[in-house]
């Protein structure tokens, strides 16, 4: 049977298609933090923050295609940076139904959760973005 891990521990609302990635929320000013790891606001220093869901909208802010590689993803492949509907950015993969998808900077897409790479027994849940 296969086992299915988040990526990272505390990022994932749910590793099934309906998670979201989480975020942090000040609940004095407001200000978002991805990832959460933050133990306090650094705009207001308050020190009470609400764990929230990103909605996983969002556009490119920048991105790159790499032709070699990576540990884990076969070349071609692209990564971006994604500004965030909340405010904050997150660095993704695009996923690789999607490779031949033109890429641009503001293209609107969406930030979905779902298996990055599996091994003999394991598969690995992460994040992509995709074309919104
Ligand atoms: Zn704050």
């Amino acid at each position: 049977m296969m086992n299915s891990r988040p990526i990272r521990d505390n990022l994932l609302s749910d590793l099934g298609a309906e998670g979201h990635l989480l975020a942090a929320k000040c609940e004095k000013c407001g200000q978002v933090y991805y990832p959460p790891t933050v133990e306090f606001c650094m705009q207001c220093l308050h020190e009470e923050l609400a764990e929230i869901q990103l909605s996983g909208e969002g556009s490119i802010h920048s991105y790159a295609r790499s032709e070699v590689d990576a540990e884990f993803i076969k070349a071609p492949y692209v990564c971006g940076v994604i500004d965030m509907a909340e405010g904050v950015k997150v660095f993704a993969p695009m996923h690789p139904e999607h490779m031949n998808h033109p890429v641009s900077i503001n293209m609107p897409v969406k930030v979905i959760v779902g298996e990055v790479w599996r091994s003999d027994n394991e598969s690995v849940v992460g994040y992509h973005f995709i074309p919104a």
